[in-house]
């Protein structure tokens, strides 16, 4: 049988510095475009596809924001790597709450108003409000989650009597084009939205979660303060 050519942790440690120097430098590029400071934008790392080893030499590689979007993949991770920020970016079903909660910086995907109450109520209990972004379906597509922009003014009605969760912004996907330039206006349309909704509530919503590994330096011209990448940085790394 041929050797296995897997690569050593030095190899791999070696192409992940060259990966994630290579999105912070596009990231400030982009910010130096439109006038932002890099410091404002958070590299979420998302290791959905890659193993614990990979994901912890991502976080040895000083990117301190790792992301899952799924809570039982998310306990696995964050069990191996406690000093990660860690961030839910995908669906939470309600049975899974009281596990994921504690492990996490931010849940970037409340996407129904049952959830909002559960995570309200889980918060209360606690005693400090669950940190929360609203998921905003911006580009239509019947296959992405969150609510539509029309119904995101009655998610901040809910919101404001509920002590034990805390809004501070608002997320979204951008329908997958070739052209990462076609998803501008979804991405414009968060921004817009979340400045409706900081006039409509006087909350500070400083957090645009959007923009991935094909998007996100459209994101960042249009304001993203978290981007979410995962193939960019681990592409081939799966199996690693
Ligand atoms: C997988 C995933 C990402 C990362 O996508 P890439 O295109 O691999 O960078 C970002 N956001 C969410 C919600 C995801 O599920």
């Amino acid at each position: 049988m041929a050797p296995r050519l897997t690569m050593t942790d030095t190899e791999l440690k070696h192409l992940l510095a060259e990966r994630i120097a290579t999105v912070r430098h596009r990231i400030a590029a982009a910010c130096a475009r439109v006038g932002r400071d890099p410091a404002t934008v958070t590299l979420i790392a998302v290791t959905k596809t890659v193993s614990v080893r990979v994901a912890t030499l991502a976080w040895e590689l000083s990117v301190w924001d790792l992301g899952e979007n799924r809570p039982q993949e998310l306990w696995k991770k964050a069990a191996a790597i406690p000093g990660a920020n860690w961030h839910l970016i995908g669906h939470l079903q309600r049975n899974k709450l009281d596990r994921t909660v504690p492990l996490v910086t931010r849940i970037h995907s409340v996407d129904s108003l049952r959830l909002l109450a559960a995570l309200d109520a889980f918060g209360q209990k606690r005693g400090s409000p669950v940190p929360v972004l609203i998921e905003v379906n911006c580009s239509g597509e019947a296959t992405k989650g969150g609510f539509a922009p029309a119904e995101v003014p009655s998610v901040f009605d809910a919101a404001r009597s509920l002590a034990g969760v805390t809004i501070h912004g608002l997320m979204t996907m951008a329908a997958y084009d070739p052209d990462p330039q076609a998803t501008r206006p979804t991405f414009a349309k968060l921004r817009e939205l979340r400045d409706a909704m900081r006039t409509y509530t006087g909350w500070p919503l400083a957090e645009l979660s959007m923009g991935m590994s094909n998007d996100f330096e459209v994101a960042v011209e249009e304001g993203a303060t978290f981007v979410r990448i995962g193939t960019t940085l681990f592409e081939n790394l799966g199996s690693e």
